[in-house]
């Protein structure tokens, strides 16, 4: 599984730090980014991810 964060559309409400802080962090401008290594997602943090995506109000975070 793979993950993205949508710069476009991404508000820094930081949501997805709460559900995945292993995962997703917050940049120098506010904005949340996957951290270096994690683009592809381990198996053990899966749901967290998926849950982080389905709670980002501004759909933000792609999966595939
Ligand atoms: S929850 Fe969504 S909009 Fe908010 S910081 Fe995370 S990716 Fe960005």
């Amino acid at each position: 599984m793979k993950v993205t964060v949508d710069n476009n559309r991404c508000q820094g409400h930081a949501r997805c730090v709460y559900f995945a802080p292993e995962v997703f962090e917050i940049d120098d401008e506010g904005y949340s980014r996957v951290k270096a290594g994690y683009e592809t997602v381990p198996v053990e943090l899966q749901e967290s991810v998926k849950k982080a995506c389905a709670n980002c109000p501004e759909l933000a975070i792609k999966i595939s």
